[in-house]
C-alpha cells in the first residue's frame, strides 16, 4: 500500500468536501505519513473565466497558513507538504513563477486542464476543437513540463476523455509528452481520481495503452489519491487496484519524493 500522497485538494476549489484537517485525519487513518495539498491554483481572472475550480487570488493566503498550521499540528505523526496544482497558462506564468519564489511552496503539480483559459470547451476532458486537441495538448503540456516549474504531471492522459480512438497519432503524441517528462525529471502521475469516477468509461484515464507507453520508455510514476474528499484516502480498493496494474506492467512507482 503506498505511504504518500502529493495530491489532496480542500474545499477553497469549490469542488471538494471536508475540512483540511479532516484530509490530515484520514491520511493518518489510512496509514500514511507524508501528504501534499496540492489544492487547485488561484490565477489572475481572465475576462470570459469564471473560476468555477479553483480558489481566488484572495485566498490562496489562508491556504498557505492553513497547511502550515497544520504542518506543525500533527509534525509527529505525519510529513506534511505545501504544494499546488496549477495550469499552463502561457500568458499568466508569472505569478505562478511568484508562488514558487516568494511563497513557501515546496512543488507544484501540473494539472494540464485547460488551453490558455479556464472555460468549458477549453477542458481536456471534453475539449470542443477535437482536430485540435493534440496539438493543444501537446503544445501545453511540452511547454509547461519544459519551465521546470512542475514536480509532478497529474493525470497526464486526461486527453483520451476527448479522443474518439486510440491510434497511431496518439500514441506517438504520448510517447513525446513521456519522454520529455522523463527528461526533465517530472514524476508521471497514475491518477486514483479517474479510477474512482471513470472505471465505467472506455476511454478515460488512466488509459491502459498511456501507461503501456510509459512502461516502455521508463519514466518514473507516483500514484495519485487525487483526494476531493477525506474519504478517497480510505478507498483501499482503487489504490490496490492501481498498484496491481502498475507491477503487472514493470512500470517503476517511487514510494515517496525527494525535496
Ligand atoms: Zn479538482
Ligand atoms: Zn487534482
Amino acid at each position: 500500500m503506498i505511504k504518500t500522497n502529493y495530491h489532496t485538494h480542500t474545499t477553497r476549489c469549490k469542488h471538494a468536501v471536508g475540512s483540511d484537517e479532516a484530509y490530515v485525519l484520514a491520511a493518518i487513518e489510512a496509514g500514511l505519513d507524508e501528504i501534499g495539498f496540492s489544492d487547485h491554483a488561484p490565477w489572475p481572472k481572465h475576462p470570459l473565466e469564471e473560476h468555477f475550480i479553483r480558489m481566488h487570488m484572495d485566498e490562496y493566503n489562508d491556504y498557505v497558513q492553513s497547511v502550515l498550521r497544520l504542518k506543525r499540528q500533527y509534525a509527529n505523526k505525519i510529513k506534511i507538504r505545501l504544494g499546488l496544482e496549477a495550469e499552463y497558462f502561457e500568458d499568466r506564468m508569472e505569478v505562478l513563477k511568484k508562488f514558487i519564489d516568494e511563497t513557501p511552496l515546496d512543488y507544484v503539480v501540473f494539472g494540464n486542464h485547460f488551453h490558455q483559459l479556464e472555460i468549458n470547451g477549453r477542458y481536456y476532458g471534453r475539449y470542443q476543437k477535437t482536430n485540435q486537441l493534440l496539438e493543444h495538448y501537446e503544445h501545453d503540456s511540452i511547454a509547461g513540463l519544459k519551465t521546470g516549474y512542475y514536480k509532478i504531471f497529474a493525470h497526464p492522459d486526461l486527453f483520451v476523455r476527448s479522443i474518439n480512438q486510440w491510434d497511431e497519432d496518439v500514441a506517438n503524441m504520448s510517447r513525446r509528452i513521456i519522454q520529455c517528462a522523463k527528461e526533465m525529471g517530472v514524476v508521471l502521475e497514475y491518477n486514483l481520481g479517474g479510477i474512482r469516477n471513470f472505471s465505467h468509461v472506455d476511454l478515460a484515464y488512466p488509459y491502459d495503452p498511456f501507461w503501456d507507453l510509459v512502461a516502455e520508455i521508463g519514466a518514473d510514476v507516483v500514484i495519485g489519491v487525487d483526494a476531493h474528499d477525506p474519504e478517497d484516502f480510505l478507498d483501499f480498493d482503487s489504490i490496490a487496484r492501481a498498484e496491481k496494474i502498475l507491477e503487472q506492467k514493470g512500470i517503476n512507482v517511487l514510494e515517496r519524493l525527494a525535496f
